[in-house]
């Protein structure tokens, strides 16, 4: 027996709650895992809550994120012992996941923990760190270079907004933060910002084109936000979308992209091919240090994952949160 977080659903109605669960009721898949970390994300706070249609089919143990030892093995790849890495791949949401101390997968979706990042600083980064590369790793692609002028960052106190600052910042670039809680200013000037804007301003409907401001933007948000950052993105910038926490819907013009040929590249973590998971997290093996796992995250129990859940969907929540499991 091991413990595990389950969602059941009754009457459309919700429920997580911390069980014992059996080995015969792990999914299929030709990996034995026993979980170290886990990780609280975003959409793991909407699967717990009932707040979002994440989970595919009930009962569910959510969880996007896991880091583990193979218990046991039936791939060529992976060894008892060897310890792996999961973001993404509908896990948590159609496949049982990481806030489990056990989960049974399919090895295609696994990565060796790359070298230099132990296991709970794996899932300190978690899903929103390796989406903050990615999205830089988008900038770089496209051109993006630090001199190229001001990087906006919007979400900034959030998991994937946190990481964002603080690898712009490594690889020199000047850093704005858009945030709705301006009294988190000095956090955010700690992780690399140097200026800090009020979310507010960027959140209602604007003009199609607005003043030239920034080279390029890490939009988490969405809606109004996205359309008005695209809207003030200097001639031939880019803005990379990732998320959606004050909306999907996308409000804008096309006059940004016709007019100043900005580019919109979207970011998607949960399907990436294994060659750019391996790239982004080699990358942030390289950038980060000791210290920015401590500053960026917050460790808690799996009994207390259910009212962080709530915490984090009323943004109470300031940066990473990661699960402790076996
Ligand atoms: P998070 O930790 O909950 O952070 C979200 C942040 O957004 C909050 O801390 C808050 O920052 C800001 N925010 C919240 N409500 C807002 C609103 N109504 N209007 C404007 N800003 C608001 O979430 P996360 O893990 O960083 O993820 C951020 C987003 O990216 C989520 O939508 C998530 O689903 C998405 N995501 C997508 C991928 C992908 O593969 N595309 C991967 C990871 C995450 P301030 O308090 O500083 O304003």
């Amino acid at each position: 027996m091991f413990k595990g977080l389950l969602i059941t659903q009754k009457d459309k109605l919700c429920e997580a709650s911390v069980v014992e669960l059996d080995d015969d009721q792990l999914p299929d898949g030709d990996v034995l895992v026993d979980v170290s970390y886990s990780t609280l994300n975003y959409k793991d706070a909407l699967a717990i809550t009932g707040k979002g249609r994440v989970v595919r089919s009930f009962p569910m143990v959510p969880g996007i994120d896991l880091v583990g030892q193979i218990n046991h093995s039936d791939s060529t790849e992976f060894s008892k012992g060897d310890w792996v890495l999961l973001n993404g791949f509908g896990v948590g949401e159609g496949h049982w996941g990481g806030l489990a101390e056990k989960a049974r997968l399919k090895s295609d979706w696994l990565i060796p923990l790359p070298k230099g990042i132990e296991p709970k600083q794996a899932m300190a980064i978690g899903t929103a760190g390796y989406t903050a590369m990615l999205s830089v790793l988008a900038l770089e692609k496209q051109g993006v270079r630090p001199d190229s002028g001001d990087i906006l960052v919007t979400g900034a106190n959030g998991g994937v907004g946190s990481f964002a600052i603080r690898l712009l910042h490594r690889l020199g670039y000047r850093v704005v933060a858009s945030t709705g809680r301006m009294e988190q200013t000095s956090y955010l000037e700690s992780l690399g910002a140097s200026q800090c804007i009020d979310r507010a301003s960027l959140s209602e409907a604007g003009k199609p084109l607005q003043k030239e401001r920034w080279a390029g933007v890490i939009d988490c948000v969405g809606s109004h936000t996205l359309a008005n950052a695209c809207a003030s993105t200097k001639y031939g910038g880019v803005v990379t979308a990732c998320g959606l926490a004050q909306g999907m819907d996308f409000p804008g013009s096309v006059a940004p992209f016709i007019l100043r040929g900005v580019r919109l590249i979207g970011i998607d973590s949960v399907m990436r091919p294994k060659a750019d998971r391996i790239e982004a997290w080699q990358r942030l093996s390289e950038l980060l240090c000791p210290e920015d796992y401590e500053t960026i995250s917050t460790e808690i129990s799996l009994e207390s994952v259910v009212e962080t859940a709530h915490k984090l969907l009323d943004g109470k929540v300031r940066g990473r949160v990661l699960v402790r499991l076996s």
